[in-house]
């Protein structure tokens, strides 16, 4: 007879992990006992060595599935004879810390009981259980229990609480747990008349919306606005409602049966669909697609979401068949933070984005949009926006870190704060342009470093002095007395994925960051780089050739601006191109070129993304955008896949120079090449120059190094797959981001990550 002690850390809370252990030892004969400290669970058991290790053997290979072991530390202790197993009550240590779950999406078993006319929970909107529901956005503290989450002010009821106590039942300390006789409650209401409750709320709700209304639904991490994706009218409305022009909307259909109708759905996507984070997964069209254009304009993809929440079923099964896809978009006024609240000010705004509300009454203590993602032609997660569902898991460090707060970019923005083995970077926070959204990043900064415990002892922020990131971290500096340290963006960036695939180390690698803007150590605007780094720092080996970007940001809405400022850096004369002529008036013309002319207003940058925004111009494609990175989605999607021809591009010193390439861009123009060859042309022209760079230093290095790509440029497939494809065929090593999306999404990690070695180096 033997005793053995286990202390398990990583996501082992909230996913039903006690009760699996409680279940396993009794199944073996095991006696002892197991509970939740803050940081982890602890588990005391005894019996005969055979069965021990019997039982060693299932936590390890057949744990929870929402479950993560990250760390398993166990040792033999003395023998007590005790006389059962038990669950003992949840420690508090106050100076430990313990990942949260993100939010679940409903489960098969509780998906059934929804739907079962004999069910005690047959259509209650906020049926959950171990394996799900909501998590991180209703947690308030840990430890993970009820009192600590919104859920404290609903008392279960005695039914709630028998399954909420017993070891075997599925509901087993899920702390949401909740029906209707004791659980939350809908509420439609329309701005002018009587509020209506309960069942009928859904059921007025899908009334509203079958009529061509848009309703403001309260979901998990916020308000969606949903409406019928079929009728063009109230698609219009919804666009001048929220001021959004041309990005494209997600929409969320009955199941995967009903997508296809519209979209290719492969395996790996659908998985990806139905999986526990759910998030919005970008799908090609089918060419006879009947989502209206009004949808998504002018793209190849939709972006289609499923049911996730029971109340979603649940209005679904109300809709249809008439209404099977609903467009369900965030409600905010565009850029500014998702409405998630029920206060005055929360329903004076929704009031302005919708015709009613269907809303309940369980408070959102984090406020979290749906996530982005795609699989790649290569059957990899490519992470766009990372939040519900991912957020807040954390990265994985080898190494022990220091507690850091990185305060991230300007746009797309994540924080990151770091302690022990963990890299917590939150979810997608937004774009840092309007006082909303940094009041809701001041928040969530707090937020984080009570929920895990950090204390910072470090700040890391961007170079650029003018971000409110930057700016933010500054006031944090000099009230604290904190050092802070300055991390070039695009070493952030190529950081961020090295880090990612465990790389980032004293050896070198390549890092090929290919973005919109960020700010380089020479004050000029970066954006096509190619670095060479390790955790010591970097080298900027090559880059574009730099040109001026009239006007900053109005350059960027404009790229007709762009492509006459390409025109202008390399000699060209602006009457050898008609595109972005077309596209100004001659007051402007005339402005502009003094403006280039005496740089004023101007700066100098090396961007490999407003290439992109120049050569969309240049052909006509695109001349002013409406959401960031539209004139190269643009692009990329007129790019003929079989034409492998390339403009070569020329390497002088570091810079790689523009001049042949438009060139010869302007030549096929006037020789009336279509669009769809130059765009691959030039597609192709920049995969070659890729392997031309990493070749270039490899040679300099004399040894072998891999390449790590990082950057929103990346986001472009035909891009990514052709440079991996070429430079694997040349053994070169890629290496690609994992959980974190290649846009500055990652670029708080990468702060962190390179500011822990700094600080190492402080001592
Ligand atoms: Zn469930
Ligand atoms: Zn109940
Ligand atoms: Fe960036």
């Amino acid at each position: 007879m033997l005793g053995r002690h286990y202390h398990i850390t990583g996501i082992v809370q909230g996913v039903g992990f006690r009760p699996f252990v409680f279940q396993t030892a009794v199944k073996l004969n095991l006696k002892g006992n197991v509970c939740n400290s803050a940081d982890g669970v602890l588990i005391n058991i005894f019996g005969p060595k055979d069965s021990l290790d019997l039982f060693h053997e299932v936590l390890q290979t057949t744990p929870p599935p929402r479950a993560r072991i990250d760390f398993l530390e166990y040792g033999e202790i003395p023998f007590l004879n005790e006389k059962e197993f038990r669950i003992l009550p949840s420690q508090d240590i106050e100076s430990e810390f313990l990942p949260v779950s993100p939010d679940i999406s409903i489960c098969e078993a509780c998906r059934k009981e929804i739907l079962d006319t004999q069910d005690r929970r047959y259509h209650y909107p906020f049926t959950n259980c171990t394996n799900c529901g909501p998590r991180f956005s209703i947690i308030e503290k840990i430890p993970y229990d009820r009192p600590n989450t919104s859920m404290k002010s609903f008392p279960m009821c005695q039914s709630c609480a028998d399954e909420y106590e017993n070891p075997l039942d599925r509901r087993f300390h899920a702390q949401p747990v909740a029906c209707r006789s004791c659980g939350p409650q809908l509420t439609f209401l329309k701005y002018s008349s009587d509020r209506i409750f309960g069942d009928r709320a859904l059921l007025a709700a899908a009334a509203s919306i079958k009529c061509g209304n848009i309703t403001a639904i309260k979901g998990i991490g916020g308000f969606h606005l949903a409406c019928d994706a079929m009728n063009e009218t109230v698609l219009r409305r919804l666009r001048e409602l929220k001021h959004r022009s041309n990005k494209p909307f997600a929409v969320m259909a009955k199941d995967i049966s009903t997508i296809q109708n519209y979209c290719f759905v492969n395996p790996d996507e659908s998985a990806l669909l139905q999986s526990a984070a759910a998030p919005i997964v970008l799908l090609k069209k089918k060419a006879d697609c009947a989502i209206p254009e009004a949808v998504a304009p002018a793209q190849n993809n939709l972006g289609f979401i499923i049911p996730y929440t029971p109340l979603h079923i649940l209005l679904f099964e109300m809709l249809s068949p008439e209404i099977e896809v609903l467009v369900m978009t965030s409600a905010n006024f565009s850029e500014e933070p998702i409405v998630f609240g029920d206060s005055k000010k929360d329903l004076e705004l929704l009031e302005q984005l919708s015709d009613n509300i269907l809303t309940h009454d369980r408070p959102i203590i984090t406020r979290i949009d749906d996530s982005v993602a795609r699989i790649d032609q290569e059957n990899r997660l490519i992470m766009i926006r990372r939040a519900r569902g991912y957020a807040p898991d954390p990265i994985l460090v080898r190494q022990h870190m220091r507690q850091i707060l990185a305060t991230g970019p300007e746009l797309k923005n994540t924080f990151c704060l770091t302690r022990g083995n963990y890299a917590f970077v939150s979810h997608h926070i937004g774009d840092m342009e309007n006082v909303e959204t940094f009041q809701a990043y001041q928040q969530e900064i707090e937020h984080y470093k009570t929920i895990f415990r950090v204390v910072p002892e470090g700040i890391a922020c961007d170079l650029h002095p003018n971000y409110l990131s930057t700016i933010y971290a500054e006031k944090l500096s000099n009230e604290t007395g904190l050092p802070l340290i300055r991390i070039q963006h695009h070493y952030a960036h190529i950081a961020s994925v090295l880090g990612e695939n465990h790389q980032f180390g004293s050896e070198s690698a390549i890092g090929l960051a290919f973005d919109g803007t960020g700010y380089g150590t020479d004050g000029f605007i970066w954006g096509g780089e190619a670095l060479l780094c390790n955790h010591q720092g970097f080298d900027r080996v090559f880059h574009l050739d730099n040109f001026l970007l009239p006007g900053g940001d109005t350059a960027i809405r404009k790229p007709y601006r762009q492509a006459l400022a390409v025109l202008s850096a390399n000699d060209f004369s602006w009457e050898d191109s008609f595109q972005p002529l077309s596209a100004i008036s001659d007051r402007e013309k005339e402005l502009l070129k003094i403006q280039l002319e005496h740089r004023i207003n101007c700066v100098d940058t090396s961007s490999m993304g407003r290439l992109f925004d120049a050569v969309s111009s240049l052909l006509g494609i695109c001349q002013v955008i409406s959401y960031e990175g539209q004139a190269a989605i643009e692009l990329e999607n007129v790019c003929d896949p079989f034409c492998k021809e390339f403009y070569p591009f020329h390497i002088l010193e570091d810079r790689i120079l523009l001049k042949p390439v438009i060139g010869n861009i302007l030549d096929d123009l006037q020789q009336g090449i279509p669009k769809s060859i130059i765009s691959a042309k030039f597609h192709q022209g920049i995969i070659k120059l890729c392997l031309e760079i990493c070749d270039r230093i490899r040679e300099t290095a004399n040894m072998d190094v891999s390449v790590a790509l990082s950057g929103g440029v990346w986001q472009n497939q035909t891009l990514l797959c052709g440079v991996r494809e070429l430079l694997q065929k040349n053994r070169f090593t890629v290496l690609l981001p994992k959980q974190l999306p290649y846009n500055d999404g990652c670029i708080s990690y990468g702060q962190a990550i390179i500011a822990n070695e700094v600080m190492n180096r402080m001592g």
